[in-house]
Parts: structure tokens; sequence; C-alpha cells
């Protein structure tokens, strides 16, 4: 019988698996340390205590790495497809075997409660196994040219070696996301994971090399120096695509870089993601959608609803609902059973998250809820709701990235789709109402890649994942998702036309003026 308490037995569970973790840098196939010996510390943000030290990669690892990548990339792309979809297939096995580990992984280096990372694990598992399954359906066209005196014959071949850098906020989707479709694309990779949250990417990498993936195609490069580390690989001749997730101001930086040897880049960028709420709407299903658009993931989501716009007429009872179910919320360590909504990333971000509101207030919002953080360790804050929010407050400007509702109210469809519009970003929105032609219409004319339509989840790993305006450039996921990964290659193939042809039409002079 086990006679441990919970909590005991949690920390023995979390020691062990932080312990299975791999702590280097992976090069080759093979773990060792970084180059120069150097490690980071990596902390729980329930607590602020050190979980465990990682390798702090240096730009010579960095190099090491593209060798390694460039060097597999000629022999991994003569993998049958089969196989790589193989490989896919048999980490999302492993994956889902793994649930718990990787669940606990994900909650001791991120926060997020044990629920939500399960969450996040079969959402992961979800890009392996649909990425292996679209492995085997790269194709091409042939056809007959215009003129009918050639063939064009079309594939698609790898892009080449990518560098894969990822944020924290979802330490396991977010490389999954990536790393899948250049898996079935034939891709060599070197994936760059957040400073906050290596560990689960390290756990990543040793669970596709367990499912067969050759040494070479995957390295791992956790470090502090992202700057020092990546810019010699975007300089690079042989690094031919770079794929990020992260803030819009980083994503500006690196495309900048990418211009310089003109590399294909894949953005997935931030958000500022409007929450429609029209007069016709269900608002206890609007309620149910503004939990999840607004509390999944600690509201540290680049899809998290950042501002509300409710219709004036049922602004109040909305918010009244809203407020109810917000009270509703635990806060507490992730590996709480008890705790609904897990601490904030880091002190920096909690200080972010609380000058937003502090500064919001002071301008004449009304607070209906949370808006102190509690004493204590760790860096939690509360679910908060404020009302009143005036049209040019920083943080309709900005990304909350916090637990942090704020709402403001529009009287016609016009205004609502005016000040929704109004902003850099154009990555989700979200629009509840009860109307068809309503629905339609404003779903047509919102400038977001996704639109949430009477629903607060979008993340689909069979849907182009993605944004438009400054959120970013490609889409993840879907049926097109590979084709971040891959190049269309044409051959011009001379071959005489089969059948006659019409006085007049020679062949070799339409070719003269092409
Ligand atoms: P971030 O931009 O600070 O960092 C993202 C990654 O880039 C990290 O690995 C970081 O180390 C690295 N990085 C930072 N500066 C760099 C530089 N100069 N050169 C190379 N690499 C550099 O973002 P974050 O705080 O880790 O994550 C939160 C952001 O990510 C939010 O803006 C969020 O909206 C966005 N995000 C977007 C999506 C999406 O799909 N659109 C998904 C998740 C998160």
């Amino acid at each position: 019988m086990d006679t441990l308490a919970p909590s005991q037995r949690v920390a023995e569970r979390a020691h062990d698996v932080i312990e299975q973790v791999e702590k280097g840098v992976f090069i080759g196939g093979r773990w060792r340390p970084a180059e120069n010996g150097g490690t980071f510390p990596v902390e729980d943000p329930a607590n602020g205590l050190r979980l465990c030290e990682v390798a702090d990669a240096t730009p010579a690892d960095a190099l090491a790495a593209l060798d390694s990548a460039a060097a597999a990339q000629r022999t991994w792309a003569a993998v049958p497809p089969r196989r790589r979809g193989n490989i896919l297939r048999r980490a999302y096995d492993l994956l889902m075997a793994r649930r718990e580990e990787f669940a606990l992984l994900i909650t001791l280096e991120m926060g997020k409660s044990l629920a939500e990372s399960r969450a996040e694990v079969a959402y992961a598992a979800e890009y392996l196994r649909w990425f292996g399954e679209e492995a085997v359906r790269i194709d091409g066209t042939w056809k007959v040219s215009e003129d009918g005196t050639a063939r064009v014959l079309v594939t698609r071949r790898p892009v080449g070696p990518c560098l894969l850098i990822t944020p924290w906020n979802a330490p396991l989707a977010m490389p999954a996301r990536k790393i899948a479709p250049a898996v079935a694309a034939d891709c060599t990779m070197i994936v760059k994971p957040a400073p906050q949250t290596p560990l689960t990417s390290a756990a990543l990498a040793a669970l596709l090399a367990e499912a067969g993936l050759p040494d070479g195609v995957l390295s791992i490069i956790p470090t502090t120096r992202a700057a020092a580390v990546t810019e010699p690989l975007l300089r690079d001749g042989r690094l031919r695509k770079l794929s990020f997730t992260g803030s819009t101001p980083v994503g500006r930086l690196l495309l900048a870089q990418a211009a310089d040897t003109v590399l294909r880049t894949s953005m997935e960028l931030g958000g500022n993601a409007p929450f429609i709420v029209c007069q016709d709407a269900d608002l206890d299903a609007a309620v149910d959608g503004a939990m999840t658009a607004k509390l999944r993931n600690i509201g540290e989501a680049c899809i998290a609803a950042n501002r509300f716009h409710v219709h004036a007429d049922v602004a109040e009872e909305f918010t009244e609902k809203l407020v109810a179910r917000m009270s509703t919320i635990t806060v507490g360590a992730g590996t709480d059973p008890a705790a609904t909504l897990g601490p904030l990333i880091d002190e920096r971000q909690r200080r972010r998250v609380a000058d937003l509101v502090d500064e919001t207030v002071a301008a004449g919002a009304r607070l209906r809820t949370g808006g102190s953080p509690p004493d204590g360790h760790g860096y939690f804050y509360p679910p908060t709701v404020l009302t009143g929010v005036p049209a040019d407050a920083r943080i309709t400007r900005e990304e909350i990235f916090g637990p942090v509702a704020a709402i403001q109210t529009f009287t016609s469809d016009e205004e609502a789709l005016r000040d929704a519009n109004d902003t850099e970003f154009g990555l989700v929105s979200y629009l509840y109402t009860r109307d068809l032609n309503r629905a339609l219409s404003m779903g047509e004319q919102l400038e977001t890649g996704m639109v949430g339509l009477n629903r607060g989840y979008v993340s689909d790993p069979s849907a182009p994942f993605g944004g438009m305006k400054q959120s970013g450039i490609g889409r993840e996921g879907g049926n097109t998702g590979i084709d971040e990964y891959l190049e269309q290659k044409y051959l011009a193939i001379d071959i005489p036309a089969p059948w006659p042809q019409s006085p007049g039409a020679d062949a070799s002079a339409a070719k003269g003026v092409r």
C-alpha cells in the first residue's frame, strides 16, 4: 500500500522525472556538455526554486550542430517516406505512453496545471501522428506545357537544414509542431528551445531518437545567449530555413537577419485577440468560451483573448457571469490537483501584468475581481476582470500574457469590427453570435488568420494555424503545413509533341520568344 502523502508522491515523481532528462546539448546523436562547460539553471515558477542545471550552448556548439545537420541532409533525404512516417508514428505512440511523465515535466518547468499539461501532450502528439500520415503524401504534378512542346514535371523537395526557435509557453507543442513537418518533409533541423523550458525539448529529442530518428537529423542547443548563438547559423549559407515562434519584436529582428541570406522563413508571432460578444449571443456559451480563451495556459498564449468587446446591452450580464466563474478558480502550483490556475513564468512577467492592470485602473477602468498578486513564493497572479477600459489603454495594444480580461463595450457591428481590427496583430479573433449572417459577414471582415466562431479554442493539428498582419508568415498544421518545409522544383522536359503541328505553328520559334 502507498502510504506517502499526495504532495510527497508528486515531489518524488518530480525528482525522478528531472533526473531522467538529458541536460546536455544534443548534436550528431550524442548528448554532451557545452563546448565551454557552461550551464544555466532551470526554475520552477511555482516556487522560484532551481530544478536543475542545463548545458548553455555556445556559438561553436551551434556551428557543430549545423555541421551535423548539413552532413545528414543528403542521406536523410533518401530515406523512404514510409520509414519517416513510421518514425513519427512510433514517436506518437511513445509520447502517449509517457503522457504522465511529459505532463509533469511541462508543469515543473512552465507552471501550468497537470490537466493542462496533459492536454498539451495530447495536442503535441497529434502533430506527430498527423505529419507521420502526411509523410507519404508528398506529391507533384506532370503536365504538358501550354504550347505542347515540353512536359512540366513538378516535384517537391526538402528545403534543407532548418533552425527551429521556440518559446516557453508550450514547451512540447511548439517544438513538436515544427519538428513533425520537418521530419515528414525530410529536412534536418536544429532546435533552439526557450531558456525557461529546455527540459521538455530535450525529452522530446530523446524520444524521437528512440523512435528511430537517425543521428544528426535533429540537434538541440539550449542557450541563454539566443542572439549570439543563432546569428552565426543565420549567416551560414548551409542553413536553408528558419521557423520561429515567439514575440513580434524578436520576429522582426530575425526577419531582418534572414534577409541577408534570403532564408525561407515561417513566423508564428504575437497576438492581440479580440473576443466579440454580440447582443444576440448565447451568454453562457460566451462565458464558457471566454474562460477557455482567457485562462487556458494561464493566459500565456498567443491565441489568448486579449480584448473583450461586448455589446453594451449585454455587457453587465456577461461581466457578472464572467466574474462569478473567475471567482471559482483556484490559484496554486500546477502539481497541486486542487489548483486550476498555475503561476506566470517569472517575476518579470508577473510585474508586467501587474503594471498593466494598475495602469489601466489608474486610467479609469473598474476592477471587478482580482488585481493583487498573492504573497509568498512563486509567480502567481489571480484571475482579474476590468470593465470600462479606455480604448487607447496600453492593455488594449499589447499582449497581456496573463489571466486578465479587459472589457470594452460597443453598440454596432461596424464599431465592433473597427475596434477589433484596430491593431497591427492578426492572429485570431473570437466571435459569439447566434445570427448566421452576422457570423459569416463579421467572420469574413475580421483581419485575423483564424476565427473562433462560438468557440473559445482554435488549435487543431488538422487546421492551418497562423496569423495575418504582424502576427506572422506561414501556417503550421493542416494539409498545407508541410509546404513550409518543401521547395517546389520543376523539370522542363523537351519532348516533341506526338501529334501533328497545325500549319504555321513553329515550336522552335515559339520557344525563342519565351
Ligand atoms: P520571445 O520572442 O522572447 O522568445 C522566443 C524564442 O526566441 C526563445 O527561444 C528566445 O530565446 C528566442 N530569442 C529571443 N531573442 C532572440 C534573438 N535576438 N535571436 C534569436 N532568438 C531569440 O518570446 P517568448 O517570451 O519566449 O514567447 C512568448 C511570445 O511567443 C508571445 O509573443 C506569444 O504570442 C508568442 N507565441 C506565438 C505563437 C504563435 O503560434 N503565433 C505561439 C506561441 C507563442
